[in-house]
């Protein structure tokens, strides 16, 4: 912890009775110029004691929001089999493990034998669940048409030439691949740092084959519906199934397929069987289907090879941060439902952006229109993007390594 810097002494003026009126004035004058002085260095302490008090705050808030989320542990998933004079007889979901538990007077009035309850670490009953159709719609994101096109993609044509060929091809043309004997490839696995376009990319090509796009987070599984990772990898081949053509899009996948490690607690052992299911389900899979399967991570270094086998996520492309080129398109992207000035030098500003996402770059556009919202404009010019550019920096976002969360990426 800084210390605050030593304040200067306050000015002090001792006149003597034997001073000539001149002599007066003179020692007046100078203590008045030290005051100035004295003044003007208490006002730069002050800024930079407001300063360090911001950074403090934002701190303080950080850990705070830090120390929220440690304490709120997580529960697991268990099914009612029996309910005996105020006690239930559950079964966990995943292990498959019976405990006789105590239920609490009121939710035991409202549970019966077949409900689904969330329990805590020793077994006691928490909540009721809602039945299971609602886990399966909180744990996807089924949109029938996403509203994203390839036009609204910047800086990855490349990446949007290879998807198209891996999925859109296969899903448009499949007899193309019948005639010619090739398999198209099973599963695309986009790899990148965060905030490049992956989510994009596979809601456009869900978005031109007309295809429903369905999209699970692998780190939602394994945080929020513990003990049913598998059941709901499952239910998300089945629901493709049932609105072909569609795309698949495991988000994170990272959180189901990262490499074993050592460690054989029963969440590591429920990430395996989540994951064992996806790689069976791929591996039952007819790849010239109309259904298409797509993933993302931002940890390509943790995968473990056996989903990137042949048969399963064999087509992999890397998404990475845009180019000085890429910058300029997506800002060009976000802006063009802005009202901006002519004179707005969107190549100049993209050399600026150096190490900036995707995500940094929508976020900039927005905040340089907030500043002339602010300012009572309808136009955004030059110097809102630099204004938004020095609060995002301010704010630790855009191309520092100080997003939360960010720093451990390899990308
Ligand atoms: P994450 O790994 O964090 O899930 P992602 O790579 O899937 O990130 P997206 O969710 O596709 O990133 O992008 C987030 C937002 O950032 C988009 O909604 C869009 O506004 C903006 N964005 C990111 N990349 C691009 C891009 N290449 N062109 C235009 N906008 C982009």
């Amino acid at each position: 912890m800084s210390r605050s810097p030593s304040l200067p002494d306050r000015p002090r003026l001792d006149i003597d009775p034997e001073m000539s009126d001149a002599e007066r004035f003179e020692a007046i004058r100078k203590h008045h110029e030290r005051l100035v002085q004295v003044n003007r260095e208490l006002g730069d302490r002050l800024t930079e004691a407001r300063g360090r008090r911001d950074e403090l705050t934002d701190d303080v808030d950080r850990l705070m929001r830090r120390n929220e989320t440690l304490k709120t542990s997580s529960l697991y998933v268990a099914t009612v089999e029996e309910l005996v004079d105020g006690e239930a007889v559950i079964r966990q979901h995943g292990n498959n493990q019976e405990v006789l538990t105590d239920v609490e007077g009121r939710l035991a009035e409202r549970i019966e034998a077949g409900d689904r309850v969330a329990v805590d670490d020793s077994f006691s009953v928490q909540r009721l669940l809602d039945d299971e159709t609602d886990a399966r719609a909180q744990a996807m994101e089924v949109e029938a048409d996403p509203d994203v096109s390839y036009t609204d993609i910047g800086g990855i044509d490349e990446q949007i030439r290879e998807v198209r060929e891996a999925v859109e091809d296969p899903l448009d043309n499949p007899e193309r691949f019948v005639k010619v004997g090739v398999e198209p490839p099973a599963g695309v696995l986009l790899h990148g740092p965060p905030g490049t376009g992956k989510t994009m990319l596979a809601k456009a090509v869900a978005n031109e084959t007309d295809a429903t796009f369905i999209k699970m987070a692998g780190s939602e599984l394994v945080r929020k519906f513990i003990g049913e990772g598998s059941r709901l990898v499952r239910d998300l081949f089945d629901l493709a199934g049932e609105r072909e053509p569609a795309v698949i899009f495991i988000d994170e996948i990272d959180a189901i397929a990262s490499k074993r490690t050592d460690s054989k607690t029963s969440g590591d052992a429920e990430v395996q069987r989540t994951m064992m299911q996806l790689l069976s389900e791929m591996d039952g899979f007819d790849e010239r289907g109309e259904v298409r399967i797509m993933a993302a991570t931002n940890r390509f270094d943790m995968l473990d090879e056996a989903i990137l086998r042949p048969g399963r996520f064999d087509r992999l492309i890397e998404v990475p941060d845009p180019g000085e080129e890429g910058r300029a398109q997506i800002l060009q992207i976000h802006a063009r439902d802005m009202s901006v000035a002519d004179d707005v030098d969107f190549d100049a500003l993209a050399g600026e952006l150096d190490g900036y996402s995707g995500a940094d770059i929508a976020a900039l556009a927005t905040e340089a229109g907030m500043f002339a919202i602010r300012d009572d404009r309808t136009t955004v010019a030059e110097a809102d993007f630099r204004d938004a550019v020095e609060k995002l920096e301010d704010a630790g976002e855009g191309a520092t390594d100080e997003v939360p969360g960010v720093t451990d990426y390899r990308y």
